[in-house]
């Protein structure tokens, strides 16, 4: 029996026979982990990442991320000091962020893989894309928490998981394998509690802000 990575309850095996891969869904916290046996290794994430256009050269990604930054960050109000968490290949939010804050870190493992960050704490986290990745996301989050001020704010951009297991079982989301935690609302409501965070706002489907509680 595989316990919820999250919550520690019992979990239900799902077999993918679309992409051969086994996944443990939780019912109590609703937290859909990939099985580990599957998780493809650093080479092959990195050549995944390799493939995303995520750099200024691609004008949509680059309005995609300014209207978040719009959206979601800047009516936090906080000018100080920004970390974005997981910044990819072409750090665009990272270089849009310095626009509205005096100072802006990133930290990505493969890519900018500078671990500096840690020795400060921040106003705003931003995580975009980031957390769907997360080997271990109860440990993640409380790092990420332990990285805040004492009123900063975590803002995390991943698809929530809406849909029932049967449609996930279609669910494009699922069909980048290096995508291996999904997230339901239960599933933060129980993260936050575990971490010590609290939820301020979402918007049902791909974004979450969380504060220290
Ligand atoms: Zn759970």
């Amino acid at each position: 029996m595989t316990k919820c990575m999250i919550c520690g309850e019992p979990t239900n095996t799902i077999y993918d026979e679309q992409l051969g891969v086994t996944f443990y869904h939780c019912d109590y916290c609703e937290f859909i982990h990939q099985d580990p046996t599957s998780h493809v290794n650093q080479v092959k994430e990195k050549e995944q990442y390799d493939h995303h256009q995520n750099s200024f050269e691609n004008q949509g990604y680059v309005d995609y991320l300014q209207n978040f930054l719009d959206e979601y960050v800047l009516p936090l109000e906080k000018e100080g000091i920004a970390l974005d968490f997981g910044s990819g290949p072409g750090p665009v939010l990272f270089e849009l962020m310095k626009h509205h804050f005096h100072e802006v870190r990133h930290y990505d493992p493969y890519y900018h893989p500078d671990e500096g960050y840690k020795e400060e704490t921040f106003d705003v986290i931003t995580s975009t894309e980031v957390v769907e990745h997360f080997a271990d996301p109860l440990k993640e989050f409380h790092h990420l928490k332990n990285l805040l001020k004492k009123d900063g704010y975590l803002v995390v951009m991943t698809s929530f998981r809406t849909m029932d297991i049967s449609a996930f079982l279609s669910w494009w989301y699922r069909r980048d394998t290096t995508h291996i935690s999904f997230y339901h609302m239960k599933t933060f409501e129980e993260i936050v509690q575990r971490v010590g965070l609290k939820i301020i706002k979402h918007n049902q489907k791909n974004v979450i802000i969380l504060k220290r509680a």
